[in-house]
């Protein structure tokens, strides 16, 4: 299978999760029917599955065209009863062509969230708004402690798994990171060639876990030096527990500038 990002909005992506021997697709978080009913009528390609990560309107907005428009099955969270055709919860599996991806749920950015996870081959993550490339998603509904569970939950996968997450915010996220870990190799490197994506207007998607554990600083809230200048930006005292600690980097990014 192939997967490639189609632009939607600002800096929307949607996956789309092509079968190696049919013209059958996949869409995950259409936000956008318009972005899907186009790629499908220039590409001769038939949608036959949504997976759903949150319920905001950027990952959902065009489920319910796209549902009556090819009745193709829908994946996600349960309460949304108007537009899942297979509610689903921690632990159930998905069929996608040849994978099968788990479902994990994440709460923190919304309470709803799920990530989907497939362990063949090379693995692959689609992280929605938990996860983005040098960043996470705003604490909109939960709370520090459920975020920093995701965090963990996403950073015990293995090292290279791919990770396919719903926005294009990566240069934005390492301006933040480099304000913490200026003298970071790694983050100095990603973001150089982030940079050189983006002036291709090319998506820096996807990253990888073992990249993201070096660069993320939402995965990285227990180094003492990160978390010595998120307090510093907050102007507070270094927290004592890694809740706290998670919770000024995630406070610091939200007020940076
Ligand atoms: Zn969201
Ligand atoms: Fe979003």
């Amino acid at each position: 299978m192939n997967l490639l990002p189609l632009p939607a909005f600002q800096d929307n992506y949607i996956w789309i999760i092509e079968d190696k021997d049919s013209s059958d697709i996949w869409a995950v978080d259409p936000g956008s029917a318009k972005v899907v009913i186009e790629y499908c009528a220039q590409h001769e390609k038939n949608l036959v599955g949504i997976l759903i990560t949150h319920h905001h309107n950027d990952h959902t907005g065009g489920v319910a065209k796209l549902k009556e428009q090819t009745n193709c099955l829908v994946y996600g969270p349960k309460h949304l009863k108007h537009l899942v055709t297979h509610p689903i919860k921690e632990g159930d599996e998905i069929a996608v062509f040849t994978r099968v991806f788990s479902v994990l749920e994440t709460p923190g950015h919304t309470l709803d969230h799920l990530c989907y996870f497939s362990d063949q081959a090379t693995p692959i993550l689609f992280s929605g708004d938990t996860l983005f490339k040098g960043g996470c998603g705003r604490i909109m509904e939960g709370t520090p402690k459920q975020m920093l569970a995701a965090m963990e939950k996403l950073s015990a996968l293995p090292d290279n798994t791919l990770v396919y997450c719903t926005h294009e915010y990566t240069l934005a996220n390492y301006r933040f990171a480099l304000s913490l870990e200026p003298d970071n190799t790694d983050l100095i490197e990603s973001h150089l060639a982030s940079t050189l994506l983006r002036e291709q207007n090319k998506p820096t998607l996807p990253s990888n876990l073992d990249l993201e554990k070096k660069t993320n600083p939402f995965l990285r809230s227990h180094n003492p030096s990160l978390k010595t200048q998120a307090a510093q930006q907050l102007k507070e005292e270094v927290a004592t527990n890694s809740v706290e600690s998670f919770s000024q980097v995630r406070r610091a990014k939200d007020t940076f500038s």
